[in-house]
């Protein structure tokens, strides 16, 4: 048997410290520890923060797989360069949308092999074919990358694993959860999907100049002509890599979900995200789904998963929290509300906005209409959901028109029940239709404008937490208020943080006393702690 592996979670990492999604636990690792097991070898999940400190412990592992984003480069490069400094044997993989851009990773970081696209199968083989302990013909394996006398090779694609696969073949590992400090308090995702419907493209220029030559493929009623491009331009959004990545979506059964799910809250843990680039094209349409806004979503099957999840003894007793977070607008009615609400407790539905010009919405490929996003915001609301409005500051296209038309919308879908707007700075993703696109700096003046309106709003939205209890699960010491911990809501609601200390896992119920910022508000325990 080969010998242990550490699986090292980059994801998020930057150059090595994670300062955003402290909470959340990615589906990645577990997917990749689910092949390792599935072969009989050991595997152990270790973030990038805690192990680049700990030198030694390198040394009870014989080989290293890694998980990044392209954010990440700069933290894999020196976990890898720890690793050869302590471990010249043993094998290096390296997986996960980093590998997008394989000719400068495999040039900056060395890895043994690097997987392109989906992980799994590509992993299967490489195990089968005894990678870990011999010399294989890695040419002859589909999906991956190397260097081969110091020059990038990249191997012929992989095709897409399939829906049974997904279902059957593939499971994440549960048992390797326990890996993650404070897990039993952080968002555990699940994936329940993978892929995206968006097969528009964007009308902007590559930054190889290649334009689109209008044949009109994007708006065809045939489902498969829309994936093909004759200007190879990359589908969905332009900002985005998902569809061309990952293809369109491909749902897991059930009933896979439900074990994993089952397996998870049995080890303690309380939160769990249902994985997917869009929650309402779960069991969608048919194969392949390649248009975001029709047929409309698939209630029964929505019912049923969600309806299935619920009957789990922690959740039909409140002590876990289920949550869904992707919602395209255009799919979002009253009847997909009414079902969410019968369904969940409650529900912070995530909805893309991006900009609130509607011609700049259209040039970047993205589905439905800023309007569109209100009315599903009025109808999250009218539900009692707390919905979650992004946009993006820094997008190509992006003018003085353009800022002030998404700070009228920003205002508009705070007025219809917008929990918070959540803004972010484009970064040109490889593999989307924006790569190498000039990256959003926070000095650009219409960011400015956007990041203040959103912080007005966001700041006005705390506040409406004052004085009131939410119930929250104690996750880790605070690491800008001392003799704090920081508590996350167990269902919806801000970030907290309340003086003492409280060990991972603590359920209590926080009556908010202040806003600190438009991200965290403070507050003291008016219960007795638990733990479950
Ligand atoms: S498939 Fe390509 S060329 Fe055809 S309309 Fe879409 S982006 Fe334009």
């Amino acid at each position: 048997m080969s010998g242990r592996v550490l699986i090292v979670d980059a994801l998020s990492a930057g150059s090595g410290q994670r300062t955003s999604s402290r909470d959340s636990i990615g589906c990645g690792p577990r997917a990749v520890a689910g092949v390792f097991e599935k072969h009989g070898i050991q595997c152990t999940i270790r973030r990038v923060d805690e192990v680049l400190p700990k030198r030694g412990a390198l040394k009870r592992f014989d080989h290293l797989a890694v998980s990044a984003m392209t954010m990440d480069q700069v933290a894999v490069q020196k976990m890898v360069k720890l690793w050869r400094h302590f471990r010249q044997q043993g094998r290096v993989l390296l997986g996960g949308p980093i590998a997008a851009d394989p000719e400068n990773i495999l040039k900056q970081i060395r890895p043994d092999v690097l997987v392109i696209g989906e992980g799994e199968a590509t992993l299967d083989e490489l195990l089968e074919s005894n990678f870990l302990e011999e010399d294989v013909a890695l040419a002859d394996i589909h999906g991956i990358a190397f260097l081969e006398s110091d020059k990038p090779r990249i191997t012929n694609k992989r095709d897409l694993i399939s829906t049974e696969e997904l279902s059957e073949r593939f499971y994440p590992s549960t048992s390797r959860i326990i890996d993650y400090n404070a897990y039993q308090a952080c968002k555990v995702y699940v994936e329940i999907l993978r892929g995206c419907s968006n097969f528009r493209r964007t009308k902007y220029p590559l930054a190889d100049g290649t334009l689109c030559s209008e044949c009109s493929n994007c708006d065809s009623e045939d489902s498969s002509k829309r994936i093909e491009c004759p200007e190879d331009i990359p589908p969905g959004c332009g900002f985005c890599s998902v569809p061309g990545t990952w293809g369109s979506p491909r749902s897991r059964s059930a009933d896979s979900i439900l074990s994993e799910v089952k397996e998870l809250l049995d080890l303690g843990v309380h939160r769990v995200i249902l994985e997917a680039p869009g929650f309402l094209d779960y069991m969608r349409g048919t194969t392949p789904l390649t248009n975001p806004c029709h047929p409309p979503a698939n209630l029964s099957a929505i019912e049923d998963l969600l309806g299935r999840l619920n009957s789990l003894p922690q959740v039909s007793e409140g002590n876990v929290h289920i949550a869904i977070e992707n919602m395209k607008a255009c799919l979002f009615t009253d009847e997909v509300a009414e079902t969410m609400k019968k369904s969940m407790r409650s529900s912070s539905p995530n909805i893309g906005l991006e900009t609130g010009s509607e011609y700049h919405m259209r040039q970047i490929g993205k589905c439905g209409s800023p309007e569109d996003v209100v009315r599903a915001v009025k109808v999250a609301k009218a539900h009692d959901m707390k919905p979650f409005v992004y946009l993006i500051y820094g997008l190509p296209g992006e003018t003085a028109e353009t800022t002030e038309q998404s700070v009228q919308m920003m205002r508009s879908v705070s007025e219809a029940g917008a929990e918070r707007i959540i803004l972010y700075g484009f970064r040109s993703l490889p593999g989307s239709a924006f790569a190498k696109y000039p990256e959003s700096s926070l000095k650009d003046e219409f960011g400015q404008i956007l990041r203040t309106e959103a912080e007005t709003i966001n700041l006005q939205k705390k506040e409406q937490y004052l004085e009131k209890v939410v119930r929250g699960i104690a996750a880790e010491p605070s690491r800008t208020h001392h003799g704090f911990t920081m508590i996350y809501p167990l269902e919806e609601g801000p970030l907290m943080t309340v003086p003492g200390g409280f060990s991972a896992g603590t359920l209590l119920s926080v009556k908010v006393t202040s806003v600190l910022s438009s991200g965290l508000v403070t507050g003291e325990v008016v219960d007795e702690p638990s733990h479950d």
